[in-house]
């Protein structure tokens, strides 16, 4: 069986990433793609005239679909996500920098249907989440956990949901289950001991960098990814709408994907 793709946002630098993690494979196919502003359309000329016409809406767009990928908008992501539990239809979530009370319509969203999340579907930042969470646990609190992230000058969201991610692993490590101990806005004043702070840059083209520094007393741990391409991305969130069809709803995610639950 050949499994029915559709793409939300197709035009963004995701978007088009995962039409060509679609082409690259048999076992799928692109059924259809949704746009944001009709001028999105000049930026897909160059992939090619065999392409789906834009879908006149979201709708549209699932009841064409098997599966929905969705890399956009928090605020089309929960619109994306009401749809899917409205028709049942799997939902790929890779879009970040969700609110609180967005996250909880996700929550909901993945009672009613197969909904998927990942901050990140790269293979090395799945593995440096178990690596960060087992280095939170073995160090004490003399360690200082501070997180770093680099993105390219157009990312909205800071710090980015990888390197939140990456908080929460150093977090559960710790035997800690919230964001209390998240220090990333002001960080003038002396480091509170046990905190987890984040700092950012961003700038020219970057695809993604995260590292986590464990800083003790005359030693330093450094645990660190570097994404080159945002294929590695596009490919693993094309797996995991593969690896969807027909699962029961639920809210599923890197770990369920690569069998890393522990
Ligand atoms: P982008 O700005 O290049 O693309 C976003 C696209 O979404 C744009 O084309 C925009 O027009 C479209 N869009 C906005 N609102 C829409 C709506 N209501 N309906 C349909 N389309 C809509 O951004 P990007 O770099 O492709 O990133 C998109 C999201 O994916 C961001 O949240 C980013 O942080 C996230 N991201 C996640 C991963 C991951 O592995 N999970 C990797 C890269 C980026």
């Amino acid at each position: 069986m050949t499994v029915r793709i559709g793409i939300a946002g197709a035009a963004g630098r995701m978007g088009r990433a995962l039409i060509a993690a679609i082409r690259e494979r048999e076992d799928c196919s692109l059924s259809a793609l949704s746009l944001h502003r009709q001028e999105d359309a000049a930026r897909l000329a160059d992939l090619g005239a065999s392409l789906p016409a834009p879908a006149p809406d979201a709708h549209a767009l699932f009841a064409a679909s098997d599966v929905v990928i969705d890399f956009t908008r928090p605020d089309a992501g929960i619109d994306h996500a009401a749809i899917a539990a409205d028709t049942n239809t799997p939902l790929i979530v890779g879009t970040t920098g969700f609110t609180e009370s967005e996250e909880h319509v996700l929550a909901v969203a993945g009672k009613r249907t197969a909904l998927f999340r990942a901050a990140n579907f790269s293979l090395g930042i799945a593995l440096l989440g178990h690596l960060v969470r087992r280095a939170a646990h073995v160090l004490d609190e003399d360690f200082d956990i501070e997180i770093h992230e680099m993105h390219h000058r157009r990312k909205v969201d800071a710090p980015s949901g990888t390197a939140l991610a990456l908080g929460d692993a150093a977090a559960r490590g710790r035997g800690q289950t919230d964001r209390s101990r998240f220090a990333a806005g002001d960080r003038s004043g002396q480091r509170l001991p046990g905190d987890i702070g984040f700092s950012v840059l961003r700038g020219g083209d970057v695809v993604g960098e995260h590292e986590v520094v464990f800083a003790g007393a005359g030693e330093r741990l450094i645990l660190g990814h570097r994404a080159d391409d945002r294929m590695i991305f596009a490919r693993g969130a094309v797996r995991a709408a593969l690896w969807i069809i027909g699962r029961e709803p639920g809210l599923y995610g890197m770990d369920d994907l690569l069998g890393l639950k522990e």
